[in-house]
């Protein structure tokens, strides 16, 4: 066969993904650089041999304990209570949004995001045949709540995204501002999805979108335990909404999407959460010393509510991340063109990135 039959609009595409390179300090993909305590791996070790035991057998379609184990979670660190009806889970929030907009998405139907913002908004939405439209941030990242409410008004997309934090600029967005785009996609039936994949990393008095569930049946709230919880490999993501958007999802997701050892390991995760949230406070203090390094050294830094910083300017900035690579540093050429985003890793790691910042921007 000389040419495949692939789908018109896929040909010259090539997978999403940044470099998997094997490099001493990797701080290019926002993961969280703690591995599991032993305690917890011997707890995931004891679960998966438990559930082992039973792989003849198909998950548990609905992840019903998982779910609960999401809701108590979220009521007891986040001080908001829902129903484990109101929650979601799938291998990563990547799978949530991908479901959510199966649902929701498709032909003649349009997404709007804010740019610059999360990389794989556009692939969801040509994978479910949706259009994505972009209106900008303003210079520092920040989004006008006029423009947002004015752009919702205009393309009447079927799902806005609102990112808090927003990747990779690291900007939160203020309650009001969410306020304001949730009304003005109620007045023609949109929903607004709020991704707050970073949120636990957000400074305090910045608040979650969690807290507006209650009185808004067009808001989705995504999160995950990629990033906080340090789980990025176990894949294992959520969403909160209304149950009507919930059972939406489950209309379109694959049977068995969430496999027994995925769940099982995840409940054993949320088990550990107040020693994976020490975590999280050491990292949000690494996260405001290099803002604070940075801005010292001059660079232009954005105020950051996540677990990475974009800073710059650079006039080439392919030249510093290469220059940073060759010293065994990883970052990330993301975001508009002059700009680099660092993950925060160890105090260890953060010392040799800004070691090599200096030697490559200094000579
Ligand atoms: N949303 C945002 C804004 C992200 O940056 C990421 C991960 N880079 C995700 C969602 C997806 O994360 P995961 O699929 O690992 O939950």
């Amino acid at each position: 066969m000389n040419e495949l039959p692939l789908r018109d609009d896929l040909r010259g595409e090539t997978p999403y993904g940044a470099p998997q390179l094997d490099v001493p300090v990797a701080l290019n993909v926002n993961e969280n650089p703690y591995p599991p305590s032993p305690s917890l791996i011997s707890d995931v070790a004891a679960a998966v041999a438990a559930v082992t035991g039973s792989l003849n057998r198909y998950p548990d379609r609905e992840a019903s304990a998982l779910r609960a184990d999401l809701a108590g979670y979220l009521a007891e660190f986040e001080r908001v209570s829902f129903d484990s009806s109101m929650i979601w889970a799938a291998n990563g929030s990547n799978e949530v949004m991908h479901q959510l907009l199966l649902a929701f998405g498709g032909p003649g139907r349009t997404v709007l995001g804010f740019s610059p913002t999360y990389s794989m908004y556009p692939q969801y939405c040509r994978d479910t045949f949706t259009a994505y439209v972009t209106e900008p941030r303003e210079p520092d990242f920040s989004l006008d709540p006029d423009v947002a409410v004015k752009a919702v008004r205009t393309h009447r997309p079927v799902v806005t995204l609102l990112t808090s934090p927003n990747n990779p600029t690291g900007t939160a967005l203020p309650l009001s501002t969410a306020q304001a785009v949730v009304a003005a996609a109620a007045e023609h039936g949109g929903l607004v999805v709020v991704d707050e994949a970073y949120a636990e990393f957000r400074r305090p008095g910045t608040a979650s979108a969690l807290e507006m569930l209650e009185r808004h049946k067009n808001l989705v709230v995504t999160r995950t335990m990629s990033k906080a919880f340090a789980y990025a490999g176990a894949r294992v993501g959520y969403l909160v909404a209304d149950s009507a958007i919930v059972d939406a999802v489950r209309i379109v997701r694959l049977p068995y999407h969430l496999s027994a050892v995925t769940q099982a390991v995840a409940t054993v995760a949320l088990h550990h959460t107040e020693e994976l949230l020490a975590q999280v406070a050491t990292l949000r203090a690494e996260r405001d010393a290099t803002v604070e390094w940075l801005r010292a050294q001059g660079f232009t830094v954005a105020d950051s509510d996540a677990n990475f910083v974009l800073f710059g300017l650079f006039d080439d900035r392919h030249a510093v991340w290469q220059a940073l690579l060759d010293r065994g540093v990883l970052i990330r050429e993301t975001g508009p063109s002059e700009w680099l985003r660092v993950s925060v890793g160890t105090a260890e790691e953060m010392a040799a990135f800004k070691s090599a910042l200096l030697q490559v921007t200094r000579g």
